[in-house]
């Protein structure tokens, strides 16, 4: 779009949607020392001019709904419209929380901790959590509680090298202190790291499974042995489910506590900073430490049960977002157990399809087979090009597509890491036109590096400072005069 529609500037002085009727003069009670003496510098624009404006804003950004967005464990998967009537209907969107027709909305969530009981394997949930940073939160807050009941004051949290950057900012936020463990050639956890590692002072183990790698850890049985054999609980980070749905449970694999998020597994929308909704799952020794109120189901119905003296207290508003569980709870009937065995086995499939078509062109750092996302580095393109995984995520851009999370597995543990993610829900061929684009700029990047360099070239704006934009972010427009 070009830079004559971005229409901050467009109006004239007078011009309007809209001409309320003269009120007459009102008094206002406001001292005249505080009162301004010219009229604000507001745009003056004609209903069309601000349709353009907002309808050009909109078109601006990149969504799912828009484009193909592999945005590596963010699982930026289609969010079913229907999601959205049915949180809409007025019975349901219009509920308050404190009404006394608020029952059958208890029972929906009741029904959804069902749901995810059965697929996590856990024995009980808490919906509060407004994100998987949250739910991280409150699971190690419950394990913290754990231990103190138990007389122990542990101190350390052990963390593999390729976690995700929350998990080491929640144990922090709790008080411990982080040790890293290593990761093996094949992307896993190093178990003789975690043995050497493992001691009284360690409250938990957080894991990701699959990893950030991609990877799943097949001696999660052994790790969670050594985990509890030392005296700590093991917390999963389950914030993306999609390699696991309908397949197999972190509840079997000896996880204690575990927070899954309904906006990336359970299709409901995020972006933009939520709402989301990160739930917490527990093995029965946590239920004490729940957040209050917790959801009960009694001989007369569904009740909220406030009377928990062990409780770590309230972590949100009422029950937390629960708009967000209508939309995961209709997305898990529409699936069924099948629906979700389904998807899982096609987000697998659709990422190591990427990974298959792409390994004659980029490296892959770590060789174990992917699940659910794959990591690819632009370290060759570096070396032979000078062309880093910014220059390949930026052109992409022009491609029409929305690029993968880069440097994230970090830099210390591999280098110019590319992490894409499809989903389930793209299609073969969408997923062919990402796998071309891809071979394109591998090309590209031999014969003219910089047209990598310097892309994006068809955005309204192009290669943005990103440090100082997510800094000293300019979040308001101002007119000239002010
Ligand atoms: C997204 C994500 C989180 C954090 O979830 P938010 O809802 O963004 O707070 C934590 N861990 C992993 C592995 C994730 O992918």
């Amino acid at each position: 779009m070009s830079q004559d529609l971005l229409i901050f500037e467009r109006g004239a002085p007078g011009r309007r949607c809209v001409t309320f009727p003269d009120a007459g003069a009102i008094p206002v009670p406001i001292p005249e020392s505080m009162r301004r003496d010219q009229a604000p510098a507001l745009p003056e624009v004609s209903e069309l001019e601000m349709v353009r404006h907002y309808v050009g804003l909109s078109t601006m950004n990149f969504s799912i709904d828009t484009v193909f967005y592999p945005l590596g464990s963010c699982t930026m998967k289609y969010n079913p419209k229907v999601h959205e009537w049915a949180a809409r209907v007025p019975e349901i969107g219009g509920l308050h929380p404190l009404s006394e027709a608020g029952g059958p909305a208890l029972e929906v969530i009741w029904e959804m901790e069902q749901i995810l009981k059965a697929v996590s394997g856990m024995d009980g949930f808490t919906f509060q959590p407004a994100a998987g940073a949250q739910g991280e939160f409150v699971g190690i807050s419950l394990i913290a509680a754990y231990h103190r009941a138990r007389g122990n004051q542990k101190k350390v949290v052990l963390i593999p090298d390729s976690a995700h950057g929350t998990n080491p900012a929640t144990a922090a936020m709790c008080g411990y202190t982080i040790t890293a463990i290593q990761s093996t050639d094949r992307g896993t956890v190093d178990v003789e790291d975690l043995k050497a590692h493992m001691n009284d002072e360690v409250a938990a183990l957080m894991l990701t499974n699959p990893n950030t790698f991609g990877v799943f850890e097949d001696e999660i049985l052994e790790i969670a042995e050594v985990v509890h054999g030392g005296g700590g609980l093991l917390y999963y980070d389950g914030a993306n489910l999609n390699a696991f749905l309908g397949q197999c449970r972190p509840g079997d694999m000896g996880f204690d506590v575990v927070h899954i998020n309904l906006h990336k597994t359970f299709t409901t929308p995020h972006g933009g900073g939520g709402p989301g909704s990160g739930p917490v799952g527990v093995k029965e020794a946590l239920f004490p430490y729940l957040p209050t109120p917790v959801v009960v189901k009694g001989e007369d119905g569904f009740w909220l049960d406030f009377d928990r003296p062990e409780t770590i207290g309230k972590v949100s508003t009422f029950y937390g977002n629960f708009g967000m569980v209508i939309r995961a709870f209709v997305y898990a009937k529409m699936l069924g157990a099948e629906g979700m065995r389904r998807t899982s086995e096609m987000a697998v499939l659709n990422a190591n399809y990427i990974a298959k078509q792409l390994d004659p062109y980029y490296d892959r750092p770590k060789q174990a087979q992917p699940m659910h996302e794959v990591v690819f580095s632009a370290s060759r393109q570096k070396k032979e090009h000078g062309v880093n995984a910014t220059d390949i995520a930026k052109r992409l851009i022009d491609y029409g597509m929305h690029p993968p999370t880069i440097y994230f597995p970090l830099p210390n543990v591999a280098p110019e890491t590319m992490l894409i993610e499809p989903t389930e829900t793209e299609s073969r061929e969408q997923i062919e036109v990402f796998v071309e684009a891809m071979i394109q700029i591998a090309r590209e990047a031999g014969d003219d590096p910089d047209l990598l360099h310097n892309a994006p070239h068809n955005t309204p704006v192009r290669r943005l400072d990103e440090a100082t934009a997510a800094r000293k972010p300019v979040l308001r427009w101002r007119p000239d005069s002010e």
